[in-house]
C-alpha cells in the first residue's frame, strides 16, 4: 500500500513520512484511531515507504524491488500479526500457517480498510472468539531476533494488539521496550483503552481520525455513481470507510434479491406476490424507487449480454449472474427488450411522481404477459 492510494489523513501522513526522512523513529509506535480509522493501511503504508530503495518526498516509489514486495504483501522484513479464533485447518502447523498467511494477504488486497469481521469472514472464524496466542508472542521474539533480510529495517506490524492472551502481552514486553537495531513495532488499534498500561507507556501513539465527508465521498464514486445516493451513504457512515462500503452492498443485496423475486412473480403470473411487493414499492422513497428501477434494467441489460453470449461483460456478481443465466435461458430476446422498455417507461413515469404503486403494478402486469406469451 502507499500513502497515495489511501485516503485523506494528510497532516498524519506528512508527520510520518517526516519521522523517517529525519530519521527520529520510535521503536514502537501506537497507530490508534476510532473503528473505521484507516490506520492498518497506513502502517502498511508506513513499512512500505520505510523499505523503499528510492523514497520521494511523499511517497514510496512503488516500483523498485522492496516495493514490489511490500506492495504483494509479502516482504520478507514486514511481519504481521493479528488475531486468529480457534479454526479446524491443516494439522500439518506449517502449511496451516503458509494458508492463513496467504489468506491475511488476500484480505490486505482486496479489503485494505476491512474490519475483524471481515477478516474473520475470510479465513472462517466468524463467531468465534479471535485472539493472539502466547505462542504468537514466541514467533515475534523468534522472528526479530534474525538480522533484516533484504531491507535495513524490520517492521512488525501487530493488528488489535488489545486480542493478545494476556501471557503473550507479558512476553513481548521486554522486546517491545528494547527491540533490536533497526527495528520497528506498530501496534495497530481501534481500542487503545483494552490495550495493557505496560504495553501503552512502551509505545509513542499517532492518532488517526475518520475520514472528512468530502474524501469519503471521493472513495465511494466507484462503488455509487449516484450523486445523492452517495450523499445518504456519507451521511449514514460518519466518517467511516468500511462501513459506507458495507452500506453500498447491502442496498445492492437488497435490490437483487426484490429484483429476483420480483421477476419470478412475474413469470409465474403470481399476483397474490406481487400485489404486497407494490405496497412495498410505494413505502420506499421516490429515490429508492428509481435506483430499484435503474437497478432493474442494469439486470436487463446484463440478462440480454448474457443471452448474446458475452457474459463475459457482465458487471453483475456470483448470485446476479446465476440469475442473469437462468433468465437469459427462459427467456426470449424480444420478450427481454420489451422488458427493458416497460421498465424505462416506469423511470419515466416515477421521475413525474405518477403514483409509484400503480407503476409498479402497470410495469408487472405488462411484464408478466410478456414472459406468459413469449412475444
Ligand atoms: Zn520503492
Amino acid at each position: 500500500m502507499l500513502f497515495k492510494s489511501i485516503p485523506g489523513n494528510h497532516e498524519q501522513k506528512a508527520l510520518l513520512v517526516q519521522s523517517i526522512a529525519n530519521g527520529k523513529l520510535a521503536h514502537a509506535q501506537l497507530f490508534h484511531g476510532p473503528e473505521g480509522a484507516l490506520n492498518l493501511s497506513l502502517a502498511v503504508a508506513w513499512a512500505t515507504y520505510l523499505h523503499c530503495e528510492n523514497r520521494g518526498a511523499e511517497d514510496a516509489c512503488g516500483v523498485c524491488a522492496a516495493c514490489s514486495k511490500s506492495l504483494k504483501f509479502i516482504h520478507p522484513d514486514t511481519h504481521f500479526v493479528f488475531p486468529l479464533a480457534n479454526v479446524e485447518g491443516d494439522k500439518d502447523e506449517e502449511r496451516f500457517k503458509a494458508t492463513i498467511l496467504k489468506q491475511w494477504r488476500v484480505f490486505l488486497g482486496q479489503h485494505p480498510y476491512g474490519t475483524p469481521d471481515t477478516w474473520a469472514a475470510l479465513y472462517g472464524g466468524e463467531d468465534k472468539q479471535a485472539l493472539i496466542s502466547r505462542e504468537e508472542s514466541r514467533e515475534i521474539i523468534k522472528a526479530l531476533s534474525l538480522k533484516p533480510f533484504e531491507s535495513k529495517y524490520k517492521v512488525m506490524i501487530i493488528w488489535q494488539p488489545e486480542t493478545m492472551h494476556s501471557s503473550a502481552a507479558n512476553g513481548i514486553l521486554k522486546i517491545l521496550e528494547e527491540p533490536p537495531p533497526h527495528t520497528y513495532f506498530i501496534l495497530v488499534t481501534n481500542h487503545a483503552e483494552q490495550l495493557l498500561p505496560t504495553i501503552l507507556s512502551r509505545t509513542q501513539a499517532v492518532s488517526f481520525p475518520l475520514l472528512e465527508d468530502e474524501d469519503l465521498d471521493e472513495q465511494l464514486v466507484a462503488v455509487e455513481p449516484d450523486t445523492l445516493k452517495r450523499k445518504k451513504l456519507v451521511q449514514l457512515a460518519e466518517g467511516n470507510l468500511s462501513a459506507a462500503l458495507e452500506l453500498a452492498k447491502e442496498e445492492e443485496n437488497q435490490y437483487s434479491s426484490r429484483f429476483a423475486t420480483w421477476m419470478r412473480a412475474c413469470y409465474r403470473n403470481n399476483f397474490q406476490e406481487i400485489l404486497p411487493m407494490s405496497e412495498e414499492f410505494h413505502e420506499m422513497d421516490r429515490m429508492g424507487q428509481r435506483n430499484f428501477i435503474q437497478y432493474a434494467m442494469l439486470m436487463l441489460r446484463e440478462i440480454m449480454l448474457a443471452r448474446a453470449g458475452a457474459a463475459s461483460l457482465s458487471r453483475t456478481n456470483g448470485e446476479e449472474r446465476v440469475l442473469a443465466q437462468n433468465m437469459s435461458k427462459v427467456l426470449p430476446v424480444p420478450s427481454l427488450e420489451r422488458t427493458y422498455h416497460v421498465l424505462n417507461d416506469a423511470s419515466y413515469h416515477l421521475e413525474r411522481n405518477g403514483s409509484a404503486k400503480m407503476i409498479f403494478m402497470d410495469a408487472s402486469l405488462q411484464i408478466s404477459t410478456l414472459f406468459g406469451r413469449g412475444a
